[in-house]
């Protein structure tokens, strides 16, 4: 069993939740979340949740994205940016290996997730999803209550307990609960797309993720609902590792800690492959850039 499995089993308090899942435990090294919080402050600029090391991906044998390289560090926003086609997507979908579910796409090089290989034989995609969460650019709320789509997961997963408990919480870590607690048998079609999509966020936390990836989450919303998420992103990252593809750039700069520019490179007449030009703290990336093409991008002037 892993050590985050066994903490979790060991202690119930995680949320007042003993997940029987863990029982069961899958090949995946998760570091626990210290309850020291001095140790963990000293312990968090070092820690990498994820280490991409010279990853392709191709589909149907056409490589996407080439040599991707970068880490994600533990309670951090890293932020993807580039232009549209590079590849963001593709690359934000190998961490919790939702490529798996595409026909034909293959993942070369190496993803360790906390130490150990992500794409290793032992480990348990299903298992994989639920630790590493995602929220996707549309909000994609079930067409079931706003109660139910924060159940749905833990209840999938078998969580027993007070699950009136782990909604409410799911629910306050997502900012949403006081818009909703008097609401909860509604529809979650009638909260406004903003709401829906922290709902969604909320049903990513009701299963008590390690990381959370999102992809565009902000596309889809207006200016004031993009910043409730924005504010809300910059809350979670004191629990939670978050990994943001966007091609906003403003938002890049706003809550990420982290930025790796992906690029398209033209190969074979006008297939491209996107690469990373560029991955350094965000105030760098935004003030200071190495590259040409990063400055040209994040000035506007091309892109
Ligand atoms: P971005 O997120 O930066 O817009 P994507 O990851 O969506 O880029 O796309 C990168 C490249 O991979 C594009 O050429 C796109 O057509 C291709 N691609 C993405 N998803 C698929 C898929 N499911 N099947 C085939 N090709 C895909």
């Amino acid at each position: 069993m892993t050590d985050e499995l066994r903490r979790r089993e060991q202690d119930p308090g995680h949320d007042g939740v003993v997940d029987p899942v863990a029982r069961e435990g899958v090949p995946i090294h998760i570091e626990g979340r210290a309850t020291d919080a001095s140790k963990t402050q000293a312990r968090r600029a070092q820690e990498v949740v994820f280490d991409v090391r010279g990853v392709t991906v191709s589909y149907a044998g056409v490589p996407a994205v080439r040599d991707i390289a970068f880490d994600v560090r533990a309670r951090e926003i890293t932020a993807l940016i580039g232009p549209s086609g590079c590849g963001k997507s593709t690359m934000i979908r190998c961490l919790n290996r939702m490529n798996d579910l595409i026909p034909g796409a293959t993942v070369e090089g190496e993803i360790l997730y906390n130490g150990e290989n992500l794409y290793g034989p032992r480990v348990d995609p299903v298992q994989v999803r639920k630790l590493i969460g995602m929220v996707f650019q549309k909000p994609n709320p079930f067409p079931k209550s706003i109660y139910d789509n924060i159940a749905f997961g833990p209840r999938v997963i078998g969580m027993k307990g007070d699950m009136d408990g782990v909604v409410e919480r799911a629910l306050k870590r997502a900012a949403l609960w006081e818009e909703v607690k008097d609401r909860l048998k509604e529809n979650a079609y009638r909260l406004s797309g903003g709401q829906q999509q922290r709902l969604c966020i909320a049903r990513c936390l009701a299963v008590e993720p390690d990381v959370i990836l999102m992809d565009e989450p902000c596309s889809a919303l207006d200016p004031i609902a993009t910043a409730r998420i924005e504010d809300l992103m910059l809350e979670l990252k004191d629990r939670y590792s978050i990994v943001i593809v966007t091609h906003n750039m403003q938002q890049a700069a706003r809550v990420s800690d982290m930025t790796a520019v992906l690029m398209p490179e033209v190969r074979d007449g006008d297939q491209t492959i996107g690469h990373i030009v560029e991955y350094a703290d965000t105030g760098k990336i935004f003030t200071n850039p190495d590259n040409k093409r990063t400055e040209e991008y994040v000035t506007g002037r091309v892109g």
